[in-house]
């Protein structure tokens, strides 16, 4: 079997289960190994460590599927991994007893499947392959998803800007069954959404949100809520579903607030409850603030200010000001619900800058409650990584 060997000292990570190894750590390549092809590890001193997927072009140059040298990586190791994957969330029948029927089945890294996301929207499969591996073992994946699920639908959302940087191409489109109608309803806790699962944002919706969402129900009775980065109105409709007073959501996006306002029809919600705006967040907090308008609850969900570490001073400042502009809008007592989404920004650090920014705001302000994605983006204890939706609940 091709292989690949590691840089003495560089098998620790490894060891630790770390699915990552960068091209740095590794000091030479044996046989010819074709994109995404198993490899094996060696230290060292030779001796194998781990089986994994080849990628030549990207700086994580190998992503394991097994710490087990002898194992065979084939079809039925692929399946077998995503049965585990889609059992544990199918004992997830709370959630569909809660009148749920949408969630993500395989969180790649954290599933053992590195670089393989599949939600599930109703009677629909939703698959996002983003790394050479995944990418090598396609068929076995729809095969499987088919076998495991007995759902025939499957559409695929590769048309993601990370695939580059394995060398592969943008792609979407029907991977199984029929053409995906314009949307698709689903339910979360009972409340419906329509999900364009074709051009929607990520693979159609936040579902990492879900608990979140819910969340804003218990602290919207009789108050006044500004949603920030609305999108298809998630956190609008449990704020109104929660008795809000009122409720201004605010998205740069035409579609999204199109498809907020149908979601907020099919939920037959009050009309006059809500109001949308279409606009930049960044400037529309700073028309409040000038307008002297004032909320009780403010939600600020914004999209990946920092991918990368690279990024990370230019997203603290962009997280820092949201989140002053916001601290000002709240009337006393009032309520900030306060994300990132940010592989790039610690829950730490998050809460450092939401600290300064209620400095720079001139108002104290308490952590409530501290928020993570929901239970089914799991996070693997080795691979931290995997962590990447921090929120803050915070009164004044
Ligand atoms: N809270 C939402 C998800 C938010 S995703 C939910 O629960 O479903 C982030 C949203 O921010 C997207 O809808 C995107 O269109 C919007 N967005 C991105 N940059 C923006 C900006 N500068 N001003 C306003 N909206 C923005």
């Amino acid at each position: 079997m091709n292989s690949i060997q590691l840089k003495p000292g560089r098998e620790k990570s490894v060891l630790r289960h770390h699915p990552w190894i960068f091209s740095g750590a590794i000091a030479k390549i044996e046989g010819n190994p074709q994109p995404g092809e198993t490899v094996c590890v060696l230290q060292a001193d030779k001796s194998p460590i781990a089986l994994a997927s080849i990628s030549p072009k990207s700086s994580i140059t190998a992503r394991i599927w097994s710490w087990n040298p002898e194992e065979n990586i084939n079809k039925e190791f692929i399946e077998e991994k995503l049965r585990i994957a889609i059992n544990k969330r199918t004992n997830y029948l709370l959630l569909i007893q809660n009148n749920t029927n949408a969630f993500r089945l395989v969180y790649a890294e954290s599933d053992g499947l590195p670089g393989l996301i599949v939600d599930r929207y109703a009677d629909w499969l939703v698959v996002q392959i983003l790394t050479m591996g995944a990418e090598y073992w396609k068929n076995a994946i729809i095969e499987s998803l088919k076998e495991i699920t007995g759902i025939d639908n499957i559409y695929e959302r590769s048309d993601v800007d990370v695939r580059q940087l394995e060398g592969l191409q943008q792609r979407f489109g029907p991977l199984s069954g029929k053409e995906p109608p314009e949307t698709i309803e689903i339910t979360e806790y009972g409340i419906k959404y329509l999900v364009n699962i074709k051009t929607g944002q990520k693979t159609g919706f936040y579902l990492d949100q879900r608990e979140n969402r819910q969340k804003v129900i218990e602290y919207s009775s009789g108050k006044s809520v500004l949603n920030c980065f609305c999108y298809s109105g998630g956190f609008s409709l449990n704020a109104a579903i929660g008795s809000a007073t009122e409720v201004i959501s605010v998205d740069s996006s035409s579609d999204a607030l199109e498809l907020a306002q149908k979601n907020a029809k099919i939920n037959k919600i009050n009309p006059k409850k809500l109001s949308w705006v279409n606009a930049d967040v960044f400037q529309q907090l700073r028309r409040f603030r000038d307008e002297d308008k004032t909320f009780n609850l403010v939600i600020l969900d914004p999209p990946k200010f920092a991918p990368t570490i690279q990024q990370v001073e230019k997203a603290a400042r962009g997280y820092k000001d949201i989140n002053l502009l916001a601290f000002k809008l709240l009337k006393p007592g009032g309520i900030l619900f306060t994300f990132s989404c940010s592989g790039g920004i610690s829950m730490e650090l998050f809460q450092k800058i939401v600290a300064d920014a209620a400095l720079d705001a001139k108002v104290n302000a308490q952590i409530l409650e501290k928020l993570h994605q929901a239970a089914d983006h799991p996070i693997a204890l080795n691979f931290p990584e995997s962590e990447y939706l921090k929120g803050l609940i915070c009164q004044i």
